[in-house]
């Protein structure tokens, strides 16, 4: 069965977008650790990260490195943090997170924010790539 994030890409779930090339796709999180909390994936599914072949990895760390250039220009905070961790969604992505403190990288305290924040936040990301 196709994964959530397959799904997504072929535009069968909405999601609030950050960027796009051919072969990755980054999104906002749906529960963010904080606001600007960004997926970036593969759009080939592979269940994990390390399981990518050599291009695909090196790509979507190249794409990932864009893309948390630009959150870090879009959501003041004192850096971006990338985690991988997959244990909910088995498909490889990496989190790009905007960090405060340490908290906002325990993925236990969560930020709720309406739909128009993040549109608004996905556009403002987009627009400093
Ligand atoms: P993990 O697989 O443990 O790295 O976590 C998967 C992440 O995907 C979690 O932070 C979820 O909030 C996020 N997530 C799950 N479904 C969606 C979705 N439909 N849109 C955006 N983010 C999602």
């Amino acid at each position: 069965m196709a994964s959530i994030f397959t799904k997504i890409i072929h535009g069968e779930i909405s999601c609030h977008k950050v960027a796009e090339t051919d072969d990755y796709l980054a999104f906002l999180d749906i529960n963010p650790n904080a606001k600007g909390h960004t997926l970036c994936i593969p759009k080939k599914e592979i269940d994990k990260i390390f399981d990518l072949d050599e291009v695909a990895f090196h790509g979507l760390m190249e794409f990932s490195r864009q893309v948390a250039i630009a959150l870090e220009k879009a959501v003041p905070c004192e850096r971006v943090g990338m985690t991988v961790i997959g244990l909910e969604v088995p498909h490889a992505h990496v989190h790009l997170i905007p960090l405060q403190t340490m908290e906002d990288a325990r993925f236990i305290s969560k930020k709720s924010m309406s739909s128009e924040e993040f549109e608004a936040t996905a556009k403002t990301i987009s627009s400093f790539l």
